[in-house]
C-alpha cells in the first residue's frame, strides 16, 4: 500500500531526511515537508549584499567527519551533484581582538586548549604548575564536564578567558563555563578518559586527528551561489511535497499511523500518515512530543538556546580592512559583536576587483538576548561603531547593509547532553523519529547526518510493518 512520510521541519536536518527516505522507500511513497515559515532551509538562507550572494545564516560547513571520513553535509553536497560548485576559504589568518589589538589566533589547538603551552604565549599566559599527573584519567569513564571548568583547572583563567572562550563562543555563541566537552570537543572528552594531564590528552587527541586527516581535503566548504542552493537541490531531489506557512500543532496516534494538526487553531487541516521525522529546534519539538513521548519531550525541552544577530555591511571599493580573514572578541572585551569576518577576503569568489568590501559580524551570546533588543538601525550603528574600533581604524558609512536575527538561533549543549540525547532516542515510539541541532550537534553535517539517521530509522519500520 502506498505509505506517507511526514517531515516536520524544512531545514537542512528535514531536507537531509527528505533526500535519504527518497533513495531508500519505493517511489509511490508521498514525502511532505512540512515548514512553518514561508521558505525552507531554517538557518540556512542566501541573501544578497553588495551585488553578491551574502549568507543570513550559515556560511560554510566541515568538509571531513570527526573520524577522517568526508562528512555528511559534504556527501550530500556530491549526492545532490552540487560538487562543482564547491569553494573554499582563503589561507589567511584570523586573529583575536584584546585590549585594543589584533592578536593572530595561535595554531596548533583544540578550539583554543593547547597541548604545548607555549603556542599560545603570545595571547595568554597559562598557569604553569597545575596540569600534574594525579595517577588517573582526568575524566572518569562516561564522564562529561563543562570545557571551561576542566581547562580553568589545569591551565587556569586566562586560556579560557581569552582563547576558548571565544573560540568556542564563534560556533556557538555560548560559554566555556557552560558548554558539555563531550560535544563541543568530543576528541578531547574521549582522550581525557584516558590520559592523565590535559596537555597529553590534547596532544593524544591531535595525534589520533592527523592520523585521519585526508590529505588534499580543505577543512571548511562553501557553495557558489551560496547554502540556499544546497536547500532548493534537496528539496527537489527529495520529491517532496513541501507544504510552507502552516506550523505543526499537535501529533497525535492513530491506529497505525500518525495524525498531524496543522494551521491556526480556528480552521485546523488535519492530516495522517504513516511515519514522522520531527527536525524542528527543541522547544517545538517538546511541544509535538508531549501527547506521544512525554519522557521525550521532557528531556529534549531542557535545551537552551542563545539568541545572535548578524549584520552584512558593503562599504565603498578600497577600504581597507587588516590582512585577516576575521577576528573573534572574548566575552571579557565586552562588544555586542563577537565575530566579524571579511568576507572578500575569505572568500575568493565573491570578490573581484573594484568590488566593494564585504564584512559580516555577529552580534550576541547566550545569556544576553536583552542587549539584542534594539531596532535594526540602533544595533546596525552599534556594530558599525564596534568594527571601527575594534579593527582600530575607521569604517567608512557602509552603501548598503542586511540584519538578520535568529532569535533562539544556536543550541547550548550543557555536560550530560549526550545522555539526555540517548534518553530522548530511547523514549521515541517507533515510526516517529527525531532529527536536527537539537540532537548530535550545531554544524550542518551533524544536522545532515541526524537527518539521515531519522530517515533509515522510520524507513526500517515501515519496511517491518510492510
Ligand atoms: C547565525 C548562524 C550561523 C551559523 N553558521 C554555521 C556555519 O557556518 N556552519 C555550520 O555548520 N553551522 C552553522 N550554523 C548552525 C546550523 O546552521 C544549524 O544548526 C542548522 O542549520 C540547523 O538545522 P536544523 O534543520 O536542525 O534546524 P533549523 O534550521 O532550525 O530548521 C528547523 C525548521 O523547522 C521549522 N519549524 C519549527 N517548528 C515547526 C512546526 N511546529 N511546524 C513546522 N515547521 C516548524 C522552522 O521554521 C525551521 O525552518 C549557524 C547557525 C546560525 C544561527
Amino acid at each position: 500500500m502506498r505509505k506517507r512520510v511526514a517531515i516536520i521541519g524544512g531545514g537542512v536536518a528535514g531536507l537531509a531526511a527528505a533526500v535519504r527516505l527518497r533513495d531508500l522507500t519505493p517511489p509511490s511513497t508521498e514525502l511532505i515537508v512540512y515548514e512553518q515559515s514561508g521558505a525552507l532551509g531554517g538557518k540556512l538562507r542566501t541573501g544578497r549584499l553588495g551585488g553578491v550572494t551574502a549568507e543570513r545564516g550559515a556560511e560554510s560547513f566541515l568538509m571531513s567527519a570527526p573520524d577522517g571520513s568526508e562528512s555528511a553535509a559534504l556527501a550530500l553536497v556530491r549526492r545532490l551533484d552540487l560538487e562543482d560548485e564547491l569553494r573554499h576559504p582563503a589561507a589567511i589568518p584570523a586573529a583575536l581582538a584584546i585590549g585594543g589589538d589584533l592578536a593572530r589566533i595561535p595554531g596548533g589547538t583544540l578550539i583554543g586548549v593547547p597541548g604545548n603551552l607555549a603556542q599560545v604565549s603570545s595571547v595568554a599566559e597559562p598557569a604553569t604548575d597545575r596540569d600534574r599527573d594525579e595517577g588517573r584519567p582526568l575524566l572518569a569513564a562516561g564522564e562529561d564536564v563543562a570545557v571551561g571548568e576542566l581547562v580553568r583547572g589545569r591551565y587556569g583563567d586566562q586560556v579560557v578567558d581569552r582563547l576558548v572562550d571565544p573560540l568556542l563562543g564563534g560556533v556557538y555563541a555560548g560559554r566555556a563555563d557552560q558548554l558539555s566537552l563531550a560535544v563541543t570537543i568530543p576528541q578531547l572528552a574521549r582522550t581525557a578518559r584516558v590520559e592523565h594531564t590535559l596537555q597529553a590528552a590534547v596532544q593524544t587527541a591531535q595525534a589520533e586527528a592527523a592520523a585521519r586527516r585526508a590529505p588534499g581535503r580543505p577543512v571548511f566548504g562553501a557553495l557558489d551561489g551560496g547554502m540556499s542552493r544546497l536547500v532548493a537541490a534537496a528539496a527537489a531531489a527529495s520529491g517532496a511535497r513541501i507544504s510552507l506557512g502552516l506550523p505543526v500543532r499537535e501529533v497525535g496516534r492513530t491506529r497505525d499511523g500518525w495524525r498531524l494538526v496543522l494551521g491556526a487553531a480556528p480552521a485546523p487541516q488535519i492530516d495522517e500518515v504513516d511515519a514522522v521525522v520531527l527536525a524542528v529546534p527543541s522547544r517545538a519539538a517538546a511541544k509535538l512530543l508531549t501527547g506521544v513521548a512525554p519522557e521525550a519531550a521532557e528531556a529534549v525541552g531542557v535545551l537552551d538556546y542563545a539568541s545572535v544577530a548578524l549584520v552584512g555591511m558593503a562599504f565603498p571599493a578600497g577600504t581597507e580592512l587588516p590582512e585577516l580573514s576575521g577576528f573573534l572578541v572574548p566575552p571579557s572585551e565586552d562588544t555586542l559583536v563577537k565575530a566579524a569576518t571579511f568576507v572578500t577576503r575569505k572568500w575568493s569568489h565573491l570578490a573581484g576587483p573594484g568590488d566593494r568590501v564585504l564584512v559580516r559580524a555577529s552580534l550576541g551570546r547566550a545569556g544576553e538576548a536583552g542587549r539584542l533588543q534594539f531596532d535594526d538601525a540602533v544595533l546596525l550603528e552599534r556594530a558599525h561603531r564596534e568594527l571601527s574600533e575594534l579593527t582600530g581604524r575607521p569604517l567608512p558609512a557602509p552603501e548598503e547593509t542586511f540584519l538578520q536575527r535568529w532569535g533562539g538561533g544556536l543550541p547550548q549543549y550543557t555536560p550530560g547532553h549526550l545522555d539526555r540525547v540517548a534518553r530522548v532516542r530511547g523514549a521515541l515510539p517507533a515510526g516517529l523519529a527525531m532529527a536536527g541541532a537539537s540532537l548530535d550537534g550545531v554544524g550542518i553535517p551533524a544536522c545532515v547526518a541526524s537527518g539521515e539517521r531519522a530517515a533509515e530509522d522510520v524507513h526500517k519500520v515501515l519496511e517491518e510493518a510492510a
